[in-house]
């Protein structure tokens, strides 16, 4: 099968084997290519497929030769269909782990479902024994509670009032403006419940009763904070609520396995192109500005940057620094005044005739391409390709 992007609003429905491959492999060499870092040997990624999971991950395998277990939500291949990037991915990270003589196995499945849990504690049981961190990187529209059985949606909407914006539609390439409908009170309490730290705090509290928690373990999810150009969509709206509640689980996890001296961190990221992001109303053009802003400033970053960071200089610190909030901060580069005033005079400025020149739309593009294996150099677009790859 010859495939090429088939890209449909904020999402490309399908993935190349060759490329997803390519992608995980420039990660690995950037990994291999900065030095080991300080973490330790049994790790557990939950959302290890994509984004900053899989930067986790390859971290985690690439510069500690850590033995990886990881958990994920992906479509398989069929003959006539791709599988998602994630898939891929796996597959891909799953060979170069192999190769490197790593210890690696993926669980594919409902991460907020009882039985993905008792899933991978039995395999834990049985080949690790104990995990010494865990990462907690989903980012999912929808949960459905293992208790109750009812699915709640998470909303991307403002708090309190409309919010008109601008807004770039990356299928009409045109800047717009948008206005936003506030959130009711149930979609807060329905983003909070998919995004907030219920199931971090589950899959805790699942893997300390079964044992399988090491002395000293630490725990890191992810957030995002920004600044006043995304709070009205982000910080400020339904899902920085449940990202509030991600603050809220670690200290509650701080508190309730102090005797396994745990560490639970909200580990704050900068903003890039991930699936996750590119489905965030604003966030295509803000990165796109930030990007532009970022790179003529010689401090820019992607997801791998952004992990081996993470790993080398903050989780593992010994008395590492922390924000207000107690969280982990690599993301001050993005947030400081200099870098954000910057981008707000391009915001001010910006409309479709000048979004190429104030806006590294291109390079936002390519990253978007690659999170689904199109855009390398070095791959053949042009060659048949069996879609049927596995890691299994
Ligand atoms: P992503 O979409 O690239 O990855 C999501 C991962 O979750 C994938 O591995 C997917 O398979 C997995 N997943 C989703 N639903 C699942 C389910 N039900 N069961 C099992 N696995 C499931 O997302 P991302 O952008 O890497 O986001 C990860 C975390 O990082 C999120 O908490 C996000 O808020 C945070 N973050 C993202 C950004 C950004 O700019 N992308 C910035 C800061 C923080």
């Amino acid at each position: 099968m010859v495939i090429k992007p088939k890209i449909r609003g904020f999402i490309c429905t399908n993935a190349h084997p060759v490329g997803c491959e390519a992608s995980v492999n420039e990660q690995i060499e950037y990994v291999k290519g900065q030095g080991q870092v300080d973490c330790p040997k049994n790790v557990l990624v939950i959302g290890c497929s994509t984004g900053y999971g899989l930067a986790s991950r390859i971290t985690a395998a690439f510069g500690a030769q850590a033995n990886t277990l990881g958990v994920c939500f992906e479509k398989e291949p069929s003959e006539k269909k791709t599988a998602t990037a994630g898939w891929y991915n796996t597959a891909a990270f799953h060979k170069a782990a192999k190769d490197a003589g790593l210890y690696c196995k993926t669980l594919n499945g409902d991460a907020f479902s009882n039985e993905m849990k008792e899933q991978v504690i039995d395999l834990i049981k049985n080949d690790l024994g104990k995990i010494d961190l865990v990462i907690y990187s989903l980012a999912s529209p929808r949960r459905t509670d293992p208790v109750s059985g009812n699915t709640y949606n998470s909303q991307l909407k403002p708090i309190g009032k409309q919010y008109t914006t601008k807004t770039f539609d990356t299928s009409k390439e045109l800047v717009h403006e948008v206005t936003l409908e506030p959130a009711t009170q149930d979609d807060i309490d329905n983003t909070v419940k998919v995004m907030g730290g219920e199931d971090w705090e589950l899959w805790m509290a699942a893997l300390a009763e079964s044992g399988v928690l090491a002395d000293n373990c630490k725990t890191t999810a992810y957030t995002y904070i920004g600044k006043e150009l995304t709070w009205p969509i982000y910080g400020h709206a339904t899902i920085g609520k449940a990202k509030e509640d991600l603050d809220r689980a670690a200290a509650a996890l701080n508190a309730k396995y102090q005797d396994l001296n745990l560490a639970a961190y909200v580990s704050s990221l900068k903003a890039v192109v991930t699936q996750a992001s590119s489905a965030i109303p604003v966030m295509p053009l803000y990165i796109s500005l930030m990007f532009k802003v970022m790179k003529e400033e010689g401090c820019h970053e992607g997801v791998i940057e952004q992990i081996y960071g993470l790993f080398d200089n903050l989780l593992f610190a010994e008395n590492p620094p922390l924000d207000e909030a107690r969280r982990l901060r690599m993301d001050t580069v993005e947030t400081n005044d200099d870098i954000q005033g910057k981008i707000k005079q391009r915001w001010d400025l910006v409309n479709t005739e000048n979004f190429a020149e104030l806006g590294d739309y291109k390079g936002y593009h390519l990253d978007f391409l690659k999170l689904f294996g199109f855009g390398f150099e070095q791959v053949d677009y042009e060659a048949d390709v069996d879609p049927q790859v596995n890691w299994i």
